[in-house]
């Protein structure tokens, strides 16, 4: 990249942190550069009038000295004053502009997690980049502030030197020449520690994760039982030790550079202090100009240093917001809509399917085709892993197909537009995934927009269809009961059927012409198994039902069995029909009936 184009990367960094800044908020912005201006001159100032303080006895008359003494001892005080009020105000200024600035780029952070496919979520590349993004976007109020501070520092650089220049335009020169390359030397490093960083992401990521282990609740109860605690500590500490060693390294040299060439102006100030010092015993100069010119000698210097560092924290920081535009510019490109409005799915069809997960080899779905008719049933049945769920993520859109099509009314889904599609579907995920809110939030989150009435009537139906009446029945507190102790002191944490009945009602809450059930059961005890099932059959007659489930004596309802097999469809048809054509399912269901069967014969023993 020529120079013209850094300088340019610099200019366009600036322009965007103060545009950030003017948006964010436009009287702190205006408090913060009034305020920094000032601290940047009044040091200058100061200097100046330290010089003509100490020149006083040799320029004026004694009549008149106390009178100027008082009056620039006077500006001296006031100089002081406004540099620290200016440090005060300026300094409430950035903290209350950083909050509403990190406010706003968390929101926009969040909106662009919620735009993002889903499979960025699996794939580790997309990950690192997403979480890439999370980190930097915390840079991004410093950013403002580097912005807003290299005005600052520019003009304690400018005023220093245009004064310096004025008596010394050699000096000034030499000095202004000797710092060019320690900021060479800073730009370098500045953007290897950035790229290094981001190909250390997965590192950070690897570290974040065994963190969290250690200290989330998720892995608590295994990590005491099987006293695998410092396992992970010690796993931690060694990815640590390597990201480390190598992170020092770079610093260590960028810090060995920056030393070195640093020391070239402060050698030339030496040298011109000791210029002036001639000049002095020879009675050329006086002691004021001493004081003057090593004053503004060492704020140059400084501000030279500091200008370079802002100069370069804001060229660093604008690496890191491309990364967060890019990354937003990509989330919005890679959704994918269509702009057909879905009124009513009257059939739903897999024509021919086949999938892979995005950068993987394997196909996890083969040539998978089926029909579900309006107010129909299918079922799912097979095997862990041979692609159920996967089906019902395509069906979702949070796949596309790499073969064939699914087509909604012969339409293919990716024609219609998402919202639409998805008004259409009431889900149930494997994992039942509630929110710490309260348990009619919970309900009530699927469909948002009925007026109290309905909202009232359709959530106290929902509860009632997923089995969850006699739980809420327990409830001190009822609908208003926060599902989570750790928000709320008066909060509860309920068991994993209870969770999956809640996220039941969800799905039940949401009016819509197909769910989609995706083992329902997994966490249910009998009696609830067997009541969700009634359920679906007795209560849901005109929706249309696609569920996986692995309780084979429960899909009775289904009009319809797939029995799946390593992707592809193995057989299709009704249960005494598999039950007598097809090996597999008669194999998964003898497995189940005979643990019953068992279970039958045990608790009639133990009741005779
Ligand atoms: P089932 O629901 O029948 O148990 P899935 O549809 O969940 O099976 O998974 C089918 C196959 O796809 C499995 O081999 C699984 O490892 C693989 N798979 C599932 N999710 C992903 C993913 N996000 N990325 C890559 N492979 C996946």
């Amino acid at each position: 990249m020529d120079r013209q184009t850094k300088i340019r990367q610099v200019w366009d960094s600036f322009i965007y942190c103060m545009s950030l800044s003017w948006k964010s908020s436009k009287f702190y912005t205006v408090m913060q550069l009034l305020t920094m201006i000032c601290a940047a001159l009044a040091p200058v100032l100061m200097t100046c009038n330290t010089k003509e303080i100490l020149d006083l006895p040799g320029s004026v008359h004694t009549e008149n000295a106390a009178e100027q003494l008082i009056l620039r001892i006077g500006m001296q005080f006031l100089l002081a004053m406004v540099q620290l009020v200016a440090a005060k105000a300026g300094s409430y200024a950035a903290v209350m502009q950083q909050s509403i600035l990190m406010h706003n780029v968390e929101l926009d952070m969040a909106r662009t997690a919620l735009e993002m496919e889903l499979e960025y979520f699996d794939n580790s590349r997309y990950y690192d980049a997403f979480e890439a993004v999370k980190r930097d976007i915390y840079s991004v109020p410093g950013a403002v502030f580097n912005g807003i501070s290299v005005i600052s520092v520019g003009i304690s650089v400018c005023s220093c030197a245009i004064l310096l220049g004025m008596v010394s335009p050699l000096y000034t020169g030499m000095v202004l020449a000797a710092s060019i390359p320690a900021a060479f030397s800073e730009h370098t490093y500045t953007k290897k520690i950035y790229l290094w960083g981001l190909e250390h992401i997965r590192e950070e990521r690897k570290m974040q994760y065994l963190y969290r282990t250690t200290t989330e609740r998720a892995y608590a109860q295994e990590i005491r039982l099987y006293g695998t605690g410092q396992y992970l500590l010690d796993k931690y500490q060694r990815l640590w030790d390597m990201y480390f060693s190598e992170k020092r390294t770079v610093a260590r040299a960028r810090a060995l550079w920056n030393l070195g060439l640093s020391a070239l102006p402060e050698s030339l100030s030496a040298a011109a202090m000791v210029h002036i010092g001639i000049k002095i015993i020879h009675g050329e100069r006086t002691i004021g100009d001493f004081i003057l010119y090593s004053g503004l000698l060492t704020q140059l210097i400084a501000g030279l240093g500091n200008l370079v560092s802002a100069v370069m924290e804001l060229y660093e920081k604008k690496l890191k917001l491309n990364h967060f535009s890019e990354f937003q510019a990509m989330a919005k490109e890679k959704k994918k809509n269509g702009t057909k409005k879905l009124e009513s799915p009257v059939t739903i069809e897999f024509r021919n399917v086949s999938f892979r997960y995005p950068d993987t080899e394997q196909y996890v779905l083969k040539d998978i085709s089926f029909c579900l008719q309006q107010g129909k049933k299918l079922c799912m049945v097979g095997e862990n892993g041979a692609g159920k769920t996967t089906i019902l993520k395509l069906l979702m859109r949070f796949y596309e197909p790499q073969e064939g099509l699914i087509l909604i009314n012969d339409i293919p889904i990716g024609e219609y537009d998402r919202e639409s599609l998805y008004q259409a579907f009431s889900c149930f995920f494997q994992k039942a995934c509630n929110y710490a809110f309260h348990l009619q939030e919970n309900v009530r989150i699927s469909q948002i927009g009925y007026d109290e009435e309905t909202a009232k009537k359709r959530q106290e139906e929902a509860l009632r269809k997923a089995g969850a009446d006699t739980l809420l029945k327990k409830l001190k507190n009822g609908t208003q009961t926060y599902l989570s102790r750790a928000y709320s002191e008066d909060g509860i944490e309920l068991s994993g059927g209870q969770n999956q009945k809640i996220a039941l009602a969800r799905m039940f809450y949401r009016d819509a012409p197909v769910l989609v059930l995706d083992e329902p059961t997994a966490d249910l005890d009998p009696q609830g198994e067997h009541e969700l099932f009634h359920t679906l059959a007795e209560e849901c007659r005109e929706t249309s039902i696609l569920f996986v489930s692995h309780r084979l004596a429960n899909v009775f309802l289904a009009d319809e069995i797939l029995v799946m097999e390593d992707g592809h469809i193995l057989a299709r048809g009704r249960h005494e029909d598999l039950l007598q054509d097809c090996v597999l399912y008669r194999r998964l269901f003898h497995y189940q009936a005979d643990k019953y069967r068992r279970r039958g014969e045990y608790e009639n023993s133990s009741n005779r």
